[in-house]
């Protein structure tokens, strides 16, 4: 028999990632290339007492069918956590509760993308976007960032020729370069956008992961029509929970809960149960600062021994947040070729390559720094940086 697969499906390749960090599985390699949270600080105690607690308060109600657009309080808790900490005013009705922010993404692509509709994306963009919506048959248009932000000049250019129906970026501690856009380049942006028929996505699940610098204002408080935010509580609590979600304006939310309801109905309500019982229970804020502490010190790390084993022509991005870097090597050495003669000097990374929809054999890659201890980075380093001295002979 032959199956004959949908032209959507056959045309999307594999996760590049998760092919190699297969390569990856040996323990003696020290990996810098998965983009996971730090399991060492989920708080699998306090997530055992939340469930003990839904199952004896609530079993009968968590464990039934309920509405797609997601538990009403834990909405609430959103709606209130932005106000907080952003400033921004959210409708509990703008807030739609997701299997992670990446269906967040498919169902973005669902309402939005006809065959060869012009999506506008960010070079280097988040991988997993460029997957959600390659299965929607959507035309790229890579925008240059770097750590000024979005190149607005090229940014308005495309905007001009192609008129992209979204325009897709992860403005804090960007997955894969770490970059945030400054907020005079954020201004630059959305005057750009302002007028088109362009919705702009913001996707900032590393937005809570700040470790120094200051707070930079959301798109959606300059263009409030014109943007849609994914939220996750994957960095922040446990990724496995699969729950995040998603605010839009009222005519876009009406098309997303028929796109959710038609997908799964609804995001498994016990996850949601025992989350909005653990924010009861647990004070978010001291379980972020925990996080922060660690991965600041472990950023810091590897800051330190790229400047102690690489040579001086290798650049790195300084985040102020998140999880990764971005090294940028050599003109003309390619990063592909450098993950091989890592992976023989036992340690990994992420090549640039699956960031980019438009370029191979790219000079740049993804480091890591959320996974792997204080000393673990620096023998990683000191590898990572005897393979690049390798590769420059
Ligand atoms: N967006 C970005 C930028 C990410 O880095 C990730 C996770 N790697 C996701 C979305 C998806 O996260 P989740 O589905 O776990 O919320």
């Amino acid at each position: 028999m032959t199956t004959h697969f949908s032209d959507r499906i056959s045309d999307v390749p594999r996760s590049f990632i998760r092919e190699i960090l297969k390569v990856a599985i040996d323990p003696a390699v020290i990996s810098f290339a998965g983009g996971l949270p730090n399991r060492d600080f989920f708080p699998v105690a306090a997530l055992q007492e939340a469930t003990h607690r839904v199952f004896e308060t609530a079993g009968k109600e968590a464990l039934q069918y309920a509405n797609s657009e997601g538990d009403i309080v834990l909405r609430e808790m959103i709606a209130q956590r932005y106000r907080q900490k952003k400033g921004l005013e959210v409708k509990v009705e703008n807030i739609l509760i997701t299997s992670g922010s990446q269906q967040g993404l498919d169902l973005m692509g669902k309402i939005l993308l006809n065959e060869g509709d012009p999506v506008a994306i960010e070079e280097p963009g988040y991988l997993g976007a460029i997957q959600a919506f390659s299965v929607y048959r959507a035309r790229f248009h890579p925008v240059p960032v770097s750590e000024e932000g979005m190149d607005t000049e090229a940014l308005a250019k495309m905007l001009k020729k192609e008129k992209p129906k979204l325009l897709y970026v992860v403005p804090n501690f960007q997955n894969p370069s770490g970059i945030t856009y400054p907020d005079a380049n954020r201004d630059e942006v959305a005057g750009v956008l302002q007028g088109s028929d362009t919705l702009l996505i913001e996707d900032d699940p590393y937005g809570e992961l700040r470790f120094t610098g200051k707070h930079q204002r959301s798109f959606a408080q300059r263009l409030p029509e014109q943007t849609v935010m994914l939220g996750s509580f994957s960095k922040v609590v446990a990724p496995g929970l699969r729950i995040g979600w998603i605010v839009a304006p009222d005519a876009i939310m009406d098309k997303l809960i028929v796109a959710k309801q038609a997908t799964d109905l609804h995001t498994q309500y016990f996850g949601q149960r025992i989350l909005r019982q653990f924010f009861l229970e647990n004070d978010l804020d001291t379980h972020i600062a925990t996080i922060l502490k660690v991965y600041d010190r472990q950023r810091l790390a590897m800051l330190r021994s790229m400047e102690a084993y690489f040579p001086k022509e290798v650049k790195c991005t300084r985040p102020e947040g998140g999880m990764f870097l971005w090294m940028t090597l050599p003109q003309g050495l390619s990063a592909m070729s450098l993950f091989h003669r890592a992976i023989e000097e036992k340690v990994a990374f992420v090549p640039g390559d699956p960031f980019y929809t438009h370029r191979k054999e790219v000079n740049t890659l993804r480091l890591n720094f959320s996974c792997v201890d204080e000393t673990g980075i620096d023998t990683g380093m000191a590898r990572l940086g005897a393979a690049v001295k390798k590769e420059l002979l």
